[in-house]
């Protein structure tokens, strides 16, 4: 689970890590309350779950009421690589020093806690990689041994950030370590952690990814959960109980059993295609959750084509032919569907899609003919996003998905 970056501070907070101070708004009228506050110069911020927010517009410096008001007009409702701008923070303005970099993230081919530290912030990380991949220090740690001082220093030292801020930049390190611990958090980014013209150190952004599995522990943090700034379909889908993942192509994609999902998405990419989802129906999936999967699937706009593939164990082919015959029924549904029914009932599956007679609706016998159908009736897929950021350091393709 994602927080947003005010959500990211105030966690931080509670673990003694400094912060600017500031205080979120979700109006105009809100902003401006929060601005006079807080004591100009401020700094309005969108709060949206992805990054490069600066670069995009949604972080603007206010010295006075008008030009807090304006900026807060200007951000709300702004688009950010595909997320709508609903809440923002204002936070008192910072002067800037240096902007440094720092994260804890998981090692999961270590099994360990890392932590990273450069001198290059503000900047993505992938960025500081490739400008200078020594700038950034690296440093495991053993969960059972903690975070201890030297740690803090092997980093300052090896990252090679001014010696006048080791001690509190150690400090905050180890905090983070504390919070990341504490929390059952997966990534804690601070970029740029900031050292002001008074050389005090805070944490002027904040990227916090908490274990999904783990909030039954956390219940207060488990009321976080930023439905409005979810995306849309994964939201609908983790309502409805069903294992979704949203990605940037245009074949929709149906499938039992995480594995199978998996390999069709490989075989979609084989025949050129670009799948535009990952849907796990589960095992035993009975007609409803089946029509309810395909209402999640063509709610994004960016699906042309939609790809069925069953293999029937404890899931009967003929349920999943019904549950598409009920979505049919139930949604006005304009794009070609590729299925491919095998295992259990795979006969009496295939009768009812004959019998029912779907505009649109293509069978195909095996795995690699359906994905190539389907790639062919959905068509070019469109362009990728090519200004919106990749995953960052933290980003962990192989996570679970959220429960
Ligand atoms: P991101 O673009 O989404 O990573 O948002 P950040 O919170 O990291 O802000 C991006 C950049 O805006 C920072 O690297 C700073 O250079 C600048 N910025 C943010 N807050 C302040 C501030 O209070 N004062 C000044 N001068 N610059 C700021
Ligand atoms: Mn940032």
């Amino acid at each position: 689970m994602d927080l947003l970056e005010y959500q990211g501070k105030q966690l931080f907070a509670r673990h003694g890590v400094p912060i600017p101070e500031g205080r979120p708004a979700a109006t105009i009228e809100e902003a401006v309350i929060a601005a006079d506050e807080v004591g100009y110069p401020v700094v309005i911020k969108a709060q949206v779950l992805i990054g490069g927010r600066g670069k995009a517009g949604g972080i603007k410096l206010a010295n006075d009421r008008e030009e807090a008001e304006r900026h807060a007009k200007a951000i709300i409702g702004m688009d950010i690589h595909g997320f709508t701008v609903h809440q923002l923070y204002v936070e008192k303005a910072s002067d800037i020093a240096e902007e440094y970099y720092a994260a804890v993230v998981f090692d999961r081919g270590a099994k360990q806690p890392m932590v990273m530290l450069s001198r290059m912030g503000g900047m993505e990380v992938e960025e500081i990689a490739e400008k200078d991949p020594t700038a950034i220090a690296r440093l495991h740690v053993d969960p059972l041994v903690g975070f201890q001082a030297f740690h803090g220093r092997r980093l300052a030292f090896e990252s090679g950030i001014a010696e006048d801020v080791i001690r509190p930049v150690g400090t905050m390190l180890e905090r983070l370590y504390e919070a990341f611990v504490g929390e059952d958090a997966m990534l804690l980014e601070v970029n740029p952690l900031l050292v002001t013209g008074d050389r005090e150190v805070v944490a002027l952004d904040a990227k916090v990814t908490l274990d999904g599995n783990a909030l039954y522990r956390h219940p207060e943090t488990a009321e976080l959960r930023n439905t409005g700034a979810e995306d849309p379909q994964e939201r609908m889908a983790r309502e409805r109980g069903l294992t979704y993942v949203k990605l940037d192509g245009n074949v929709g994609i149906l499938g039992n059993g995480a594995g199978l999902v998996m390999s069709t998405l490989d075989v979609v990419a084989q025949a050129g295609g670009r799948p535009a989802n990952f849907l796990d129906a589960g095992g035993g999936s009975k007609a409803e959750e089946i029509s309810n999967a395909v209402e999640v699937i063509l709610a994004n706009p960016k699906v042309t084509g939609v790809l069925f593939n069953i293999f029937g164990g404890i899931t009967r082919c003929d349920e999943v032919a019904n549950g598409l015959i009920t979505a049919f029924g139930s949604l006005d549904i304009s794009v070609p569907f590729v299925v491919r029914l095998d295992g259990t009932n795979d006969e009496e599956g295939r009768r009812l899609l004959a019998d029912a007679d779907l505009p649109n609706v293509h069978v195909e016998k095996t795995m690699l003919e359906a994905a190539s159908r389907a790639v062919e009736l959905a068509g070019e897929a469109p362009p990728e996003d090519a200004d919106r950021p990749g995953p960052s350091a933290g980003a962990d393709p192989d996570a679970d998905p959220e429960q």
